[in-house]
Parts: structure tokens; C-alpha cells; sequence
């Protein structure tokens, strides 16, 4: 089983996205190291700078085919072959809605363009992959015939393309099987229906013998098949071993997310926030018991952990297990109380951070605890024309401390003065930042959630205000605290 990936292309096509040749050699370097095959790593006549990336993509070394898209045209191919590339996906028009409507020319008329630009690309020694476009949507005979000549020609591989994301399991037995005896065949879906994995994985099961896919599904419009999901389907469901190396999936989705802009929904399969996150009572206990009942997918076998987060769904299990991990040990009934508080906080429709869960659990344990950080004095400008900037006094650990920064906003200053400030005592970094505001109105409380790591241990949480600057403040010096106290201080700890 075979891999092209088309982040570089097909997924830069996403609308809004546009990567500079820094950012896709890195993202290059990263699939070749996760074990693609093929890399198609851009579009050479687009622009200047594809050129450029295609250019530093190919001269890297890396151990992935480098694979550039181009139509049937020799200067595409010239392009592609002076810029370094090893193969081309030759994409040529074969429904008559595409070849009447957009290319204006017959059947005749483009069958020819293919196979001149076939024996062109193999004259410039490039391996031709020959890629019917909107396939799925072509007289099935009239594409038989192209790629049988393709072939003849010199094509070493064919593509069928499901453009517009209309291919369905029935249709891809029916038209798979032949084409696949032509020569090696890809499958290149989109999910505009939501098939596009369906799709692919029964054109594999039909002969297909490459997968053409993209990390975290981006692409046009509704996207490609994403890459994490083919392998783990693969995988767990087929038995299937494939080269890709698994553990990395997660640490890829979340490069090409951060290079792309295109933030990773919440809910997706194998690489979203919440695909190894529960919650609920019943589930959770299940799980810290044998997490068989209800995973299917072992979190470590795509480099991700587990995590249990605490809301009006959750047990005495889960909290109790989550208090462990702070060094909590209540006895029945204090647990009974911080099961009561937490689920009233759930029921208010909060989402419940470590540091509320830590908060309640000191208020029912009476445990005094001396903050590690207390702010001062904090101050934040920003206007028109100035850079914004953020001071602050801070008592650290019974020192006091001061300091400014400035940032790309008023928010963004605070975190850095704020980080600046205990940066001698520790190196905190700040992984996720979420704002909601309590109904409309500029009025309206703004409520702050942040992700907090230190060393690799990660905490939430949170700080309420109308203002918010404020409230970032102090979600960050509530976190920061959780963070610190635990090495710093004795936390009173209740033996049982
Ligand atoms: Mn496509």
C-alpha cells in the first residue's frame, strides 16, 4: 500500500491557506519521515515561490518521491522537470462536463494532449502518474481508453479522481476493478459528501494499489481524505500493517494546523482535542478500569495520551482519580462534597479547569495554601499608534519582581510580561488560549481558559472578568500558581 500525499497542494489549495517554501520544506520533511511515498509538493506553473518549494523540496534529500502537479501543457512539464522534480501528476479532463464546459475541446482533442504531454514528460525523464480529473463523472469506456493508451505511451501509474467528492462504494466496484488491471492506479477522493474515506477505502479493497490523502483531510472545498484516518483504518480495522510510523500522526496533524492556519476541529477522528478526551461518569470509570470499553484506538499508537477532564457528566471515579494526581486524598464524604461542587459548576455550563477542581478541593479539604505569585500592579496600553505594551508587579515567591513586554496586542503583551516575569523560576509556555463571552454585549463577562505546560505537565485554567485583559491575567497567574506550588511549597497533603 502506497501513499501520495497532497498537503502541499491540493491541501494549500484549501481556500485561505498559503504556505511559503519554508514552512512546506518543513512540513516535506516531516511526511518523508512519517514514511509517505510520494510527495506532491506543489503546483509548478502557480507561482514563483511553488517553483522556489518544489526547488528546495527536491534538492533536500529527503527519502519520499517528490511529485509535482502539472496539466498537459510542456512548459508545466519543462517547469517541472528544470525545477527538480521526480514525478509529475499529469491531470488531465476526462468528463464531458469538464472537457466540453471548461476546456471547450472533444474527447479526441484531449485524449491526444495527454498522450503528447505522457511522451513529453517521459522525454524529460520524469515518472509519469496519468490522472483522469472528475473521473468519477466520465463515460467509463471513453477513460479505459485513455489510460490504456496513456500506458502505451509511457505512463507508469494512473489516477482516478473523484473531484467533486460524488464517487459512492457501489460505483468504485464497478469502476475500479478495470482500470486497476491497466496499470498501478490511485484513488484521489474529496469529502463533500462525507465519503471521501469510504471512497478510498473500498477503491483499495477493489485493486487500487496508492492512496492520495492529506493531513488532517484539508484540500478544496470540503477537503481530501485525510491521511491518519486511511492508516489507522488500515490498521485496527483491517489488520492491514502500513509503513507510515503511527506515533507521529499527531505531532504532523498539528505542524501542517499551525503552518496552514486551519485549526483542527475539536471532534476529528485520531488527531482532534477531544478524540482521547472523557468526561462522562459512566464512561470514565470504564475506562480507568480497561480503556478497551471504550477506545478503540490506543492513544500512544498515534504519539497522543489519554486525558479525563472533570464536568456535571463525572463520577466520584474521575475525580477522585484526577485528585490523586494533585496529591489530593479526601476521605467519603469530602469527595462526596467536591463530586457536588463540580457538578454544579458543570451544571452552570462551565467547562471545569485543574485549578477550579484544585480550589474546591482546598475549600472542602481546608487546606491554606500561600500562592506562589501574587500580582501588584498591572498596567496595558495599546492605541493607534503604539506598540502595545504590558508592566507588572509581581510578588514571586515573597520577591518582588517587575516587568514589561510588548506583544502583538494588549492579551498578547500581558502573557509576555507575565511569563518574563517568572521566567527565573520557570519555563512555562502557553499552548492554548480560549475566550468566551457570557452572552452579547461589550459588557458581557468574558470568561478565559488557558493551557498551561511546564516540563510536559499540562494544566487548564481560568479567569472570569469584564474585562479581557484582566481575565487572561488572571486564568494565567491561577495556572502558573497550579504549576509552580507543586514544587515549591509543602501542599499540606491529607494522609489517609
Ligand atoms: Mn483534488
Amino acid at each position: 500500500m502506497r501513499f501520495l500525499d497532497t498537503t502541499l497542494r491540493d491541501g494549500e489549495q484549501t481556500p485561505g491557506v498559503s504556505l511559503n517554501p519554508e514552512q512546506k520544506l518543513e512540513i516535506a520533511a516531516k511526511l518523508a519521515a512519517v514514511g509517505v511515498d510520494v510527495i506532491e509538493a506543489g503546483s509548478a506553473a502557480a507561482s514563483e515561490g511553488e517553483r522556489e518549494a518544489i526547488r528546495v523540496i527536491a534538492n533536500a534529500g529527503l527519502s519520499a518521491e517528490i511529485c509535482t502537479y502539472v496539466r498537459a501543457l510542456h512548459e508545466d512539464i519543462d517547469l517541472a522537470a528544470d525545477f527538480g522534480a521526480d514525478s509529475v501528476h499529469l491531470v488531465i479532463p476526462v468528463s464531458d462536463l469538464h472537457i466540453a464546459k471548461k476546456l471547450r475541446k472533444t474527447r479526441e482533442q484531449v485524449a491526444d494532449m495527454a498522450y503528447d504531454a505522457v511522451e513529453y514528460a517521459k522525454s524529460r525523464g520524469l515518472i509519469v502518474e496519468l490522472s483522469g480529473e472528475d473521473a468519477s463523472r466520465a463515460d467509463q469506456q471513453y477513460l479505459r481508453e485513455v489510460f490504456t493508451e496513456g500506458v502505451k505511451r509511457g505512463a507508469d501509474r494512473l489516477c482516478f479522481c473523484d473531484t467533486v467528492g460524488v464517487l459512492t462504494p457501489e460505483k468504485v466496484a464497478d469502476y475500479i476493478p478495470p482500470l486497476a488491471r491497466i496499470a498501478p492506479l490511485s484513488i484521489h477522493c474529496h469529502d463533500d459528501l462525507g465519503f471521501a474515506l469510504t471512497n478510498t477505502m473500498a477503491a483499495l479493497k477493489h485493486g487500487a494499489s496508492c492512496a492520495h490523502v492529506t493531513v488532517n483531510g484539508l484540500g478544496e472545498r470540503a477537503g481530501n481524505t485525510p491521511l491518519e484516518e486511511v492508516v489507522m483504518a488500515l490498521e485496527v480495522l483491517y489488520g492491514y500493517t502500513t509503513r507510515i510510523k503511527k506515533e507521529e500522526l499527531f505531532k504532523l496533524a498539528t505542524l501542517v494546523s499551525r503552518h496552514t492556519g486551519v485549526p483542527l476541529p475539536i471532534n476529528k477522528a485520531i488527531v482532534g482535542e477531544m478524540a482521547f478526551t472523557h468526561e462522562s461518569g459512566i464512561h470514565a470509570h470504564g475506562i480507568m478500569r480497561e480503556p478497551a470499553t471504550y477506545e478503540s484506538i490506543k492513544p500512544e499508537m498515534v504519539g497522543r495520551k489519554r486525558r479525563m477532564v472533570l464536568g456535571k457528566h463525572s463520577g466520584s471515579a474521575s475525580v477522585e482519580a484526577a485528585l490523586a494526581e494533585m496529591n489530593y486524598h479526601p476521605d467519603e464524604n469530602q469527595l462526596k462534597a467536591i463530586v457536588n461542587r463540580i457538578k454544579k459548576l458543570g451544571d452552570a455550563g462551565k467547562r471545569v479547569t485543574d485549578t477550579d477542581l484544585m480550589a474546591v478541593a482546598e475549600a472542602v479539604l481546608a487546606i491554606e495554601c500561600r500562592p506562589f505569585i501574587k500580582m501588584r500592579q498591572f498596567t496595558a496600553t495599546s492605541g493607534s499608534h503604539m506598540i502595545p505594551t504590558a508592566t507588572v508587579t509581581l510578588m514571586v515567591n515573597g520577591q518582588e519582581m517587575t516587568g514589561a513586554a510588548t506583544g502583538d496586542g494588549p492579551v498578547d503583551a500581558a502573557m509576555q510580561v507575565l511569563r518574563k516575569c517568572v521566567a527565573d523560576v520557570a519555563d512555562i509556555q502557553l499552548e492554548e488560549y480560549h475566550v468566551d463571552a457570557i452572552r452579547g454585549g461589550t459588557d458581557a463577562l468574558v470568561d478565559v481558559t488557558v493551557r498551561l505546560s511546564k516540563d510536559g505537565k499540562i494544566i487548564t485554567s481560568r479567569g472570569a472578568s469584564t474585562d479581557i485583559i484582566m481575565a487572561s491575567v488572571e486564568a494565567m497567574i491561577a495556572g502558573m500558581n497550579r504549576l509552580l506550588r507543586e514544587e515549591h511549597e509543602d501542599r499540606g497533603k491529607n494522609p489517609r
